[in-house]
C-alpha cells in the first residue's frame, strides 16, 4: 500500500512498525458546535484509509480524541463549566449519530480531553524540567521553539528570525508563529472552567491535548497520525514539537491530510458562516450513502468544491449500483454467469490497486462504476447473473 507522507513529502510504502498491526491517531471533532461536512471528509477519508489497511489484513487501533476544551468551547461556554459540559455532550452525541449514519468504523478509543488533565500536566512538567518550556509573569506556560531547532518540520516552512513572540490562542496561521501555549493560566473570563493542577489553577492548550492522549493510548511511535489539511500547521507542527521534545521521538511514521471541502470556492467552515451539517442535507432529502460517496469522489489531497448539483450527480450512480444489486437478485445464474465473474474479479482487483494506491477513491469509483454498466449490458442482453458472486 503507497501513501502521501506530508512530513517526508513522498508517496511511501506502507510499512507498519509492529508485524500484522497499525496505530492510528485522528484529530478528532472539536466540540463546541455540531461538525459539518467539511469535517466529515476528513472523518470518511480516514475510515476508507482505516478499511483499505483492513482490507490489507492488518488489525488496526484506532484512536480519536474528542476536544472538548479549548478556546472555542471556553467562548462557547461562556465562563460556566456546566454549560461547557452540556455544550460538548450535545455535540458529541450529534457527531457520533453523523458517524454511525456514514458508516464510519467505531475508533477503539474516544478519549476526552478534559478526562486526560493529568497526562497532559505530566507532559506539560517533562517539558519545562528539560529546558523546552518556561513560565511568564502571569503563569502561563509556553513552548520555546528556539530549543527546538526542527521546528517547521511538516509544515515545511523555514521560520527565520519571526520567532521572536508569544502565542496565546490555541489556533494561528504561520506568519504569526512564535513560542506557543502550554497551559493556560486561569483569568477571569475563564469563569469556572479550569482545574486545580501542580501546574496552578488553569487549562491546557489544544496541541498539549494531542501529544498526551496519543503517548497514553497508542505509545510513541505509532502508525499513522491523520487530520485535515489546516492541522498541518500550526497543530501538527506543534505535536511533533511537543512529543519529540519531550520523548526524542517523532510521534508518528506517516502523516496523512485531507484536503479543504469548499463551497462556493471557499473553504467550508462553520466559523465563517459557509457550512452544511449532515443533518441539513439530510432535511433536504438526500441519503447518507449518497452523501459518503460524494465526499469521496474527488481525491483526498484535492479540494472538493461541494454543490448539491455535484451530489445530485454522484445521487444518480449510487442509484445504478442499487438498481443493479436489486436486479441481480432477481435473475440466477446464465449463460453470461463466466463473463460476468471475470468482470466482477477484474473490478475488484483494479478497485484494491487504486485504494492502495493512495487511496485513489475517485478511480476506484470508476472501476466500479464502468463494471456496474457493464453488468447492465450483460443482464439486458438476457444473458444473467453472477450468481454465485453476490455479497462479495
Ligand atoms: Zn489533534
Amino acid at each position: 500500500m503507497l501513501i502521501y507522507d506530508t512530513l517526508s513529502r513522498k508517496v511511501r510504502k506502507f510499512v507498519p512498525i509492529r508485524k500484522g498491526e497499525v496505530r492510528i491517531y485522528t484529530c478528532g471533532p472539536s466540540v463546541y458546535s455540531a461538525p459539518h461536512l467539511g469535517n466529515f471528509r476528513t472523518y470518511v477519508l480516514e475510515d476508507v484509509v482505516k478499511r483499505a489497511l483492513i482490507f490489507n489484513g492488518y488489525r488496526v487501533i484506532h484512536v480519536m480524541n474528542i476536544t472538548d476544551i479549548e478556546d472555542k468551547m471556553v467562548r462557547a461556554a461562556r465562563g460556566s463549566m456546566k454549560r461547557l459540559r452540556e455544550i460538548a455532550r450535545e455535540n458529541e452525541r450529534r457527531f457520533f449519530e453523523a458517524s454511525r449514519r456514514l458508516k464510519l468504523l467505531p475508533a477503539d478509543h474516544y478519549p476526552r480531553a478534559t478526562e486526560n488533565i493529568e497526562a497532559m500536566v505530566a507532559l506539560i512538567k517533562r517539558l519545562v524540567k528539560k529546558g523546552l518550556a518556561y513560565r511568564d509573569e502571569r503563569g502561563n506556560i509556553f513552548f520555546d521553539v528556539s530549543r527546538f531547532p526542527r521546528y517547521g518540520m511538516i509544515s515545511h516552512y523555514r521560520f527565520r528570525g519571526e520567532l521572536g513572540g508569544r502565542i496565546y490562542k490555541d489556533d494561528y496561521f504561520q506568519s504569526e508563529a512564535g513560542d506557543f501555549i502550554l497551559w493556560k493560566a486561569w483569568q477571569k473570563s475563564d469563569g469556572d472552567i479550569c482545574w486545580e493542577t501542580e501546574l496552578g489553577r488553569g487549562r491546557p492548550g489544544w496541541h498539549i491535548e494531542c501529544s498526551a492522549m496519543s503517548i497514553r493510548y497508542l505509545g510513541i511511535p505509532f502508525d499513522i497520525h491523520m487530520g485535515g489539511i489546516d492541522n498541518v500547521f500550526s497543530h501538527h507542527e506543534n505535536e511533533i514539537a511537543q512529543t519529540a521534545g519531550a520523548t526524542g521521538k517523532i510521534p508518528a511514521r506517516y502523516w496523512m491530510h485531507v484536503r479543504h471541502l469548499m463551497i462556493s470556492g471557499k473553504k467550508m467552515s462553520k466559523s465563517l458562516g459557509r457550512s452544511y451539517t449532515l443533518e441539513e442535507l439530510v432535511k433536504l432529502g438526500y441519503g447518507c450513502d449518497e452523501i459518503r460517496a460524494h465526499l469521496l469522489s474527488r481525491h483526498y489531497r484535492r479540494r472538493l468544491n461541494f454543490t448539491l448539483r455535484g451530489l445530485r450527480g454522484t445521487a444518480r450512480e449510487v442509484a445504478r449500483c442499487r438498481a443493479l444489486v436489486g436486479r441481480l437478485e432477481k435473475v440466477g445464474g446464465g449463460s453470461d454467469s463466466e463473463a460476468a465473474d471475470r468482470l466482477i474479479d477484474q473490478t475488484l482487483s483494479e478497485f484494491t490497486r487504486h485504494i492502495n494506491n493512495d487511496i485513489d477513491t475517485p478511480a476506484a469509483m470508476d472501476s466500479l462504476c464502468s463494471m456496474v454498466g457493464e453488468l447492465d449490458r450483460l443482464l439486458a442482453r438476457g444473458g444473467s447473473a453472477p450468481e454465485t458472486r453476490r455479497g462479495r
